[in-house]
């Protein structure tokens, strides 16, 4: 009989590892494979429809904020600083502007220049576009 030397351990030691790795490995239930692979027979009623873009709670976009800072963002239109942000029109408001995200009667949406957070359907920012 061959007596084992190092070379011989150092050959071993490979599969051994793997086959001490596959006996710890968990098993998988032939069962647990079968639902993951079958599709729901019909989705559920939240996931048929789209969510509503105001659906989504999202915070509200505070005036002191940074970003809000920058860019003349008031919650209140009326608000608006006229004297520093000349492009104001009177009646202009988030609720009126082309890059509201809100639906119509909404107290709040998103807006693209604030990723996150929501503006006061009746607030103003000095990007305020005319909604077409
Ligand atoms: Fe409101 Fe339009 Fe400014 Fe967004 S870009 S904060 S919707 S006025």
């Amino acid at each position: 009989m061959k007596t084992p030397t190092r070379r011989r351990f150092i050959e071993i030691t490979p599969f051994a590892g793997l086959v001490l790795l596959a006996a710890c490995s968990p098993k998988v239930e032939p069962q647990s494979v079968q639902m993951a692979t079958t599709p729901a027979p019909n989705p559920p009623p939240a996931a048929a429809a789209a969510p509503s873009k105001t659906a989504i709670n999202l915070p509200m976009l505070e005036i002191g904020d940074a970003q809000a800072v920058v860019f003349g963002y008031v919650d209140d239109a009326t608000q608006a600083d006229k004297v520093k942000f000349t492009n104001y029109v009177s009646g202009s408001a988030c609720s009126n502007c082309a890059l509201f995200q809100g639906e119509a009667g909404d107290v709040a949406g998103g807006c693209p220049l604030f990723v996150g957070k929501h503006v006061a359907a009746k607030g103003w920012c000095t990007s305020w576009a005319k909604k077409a």
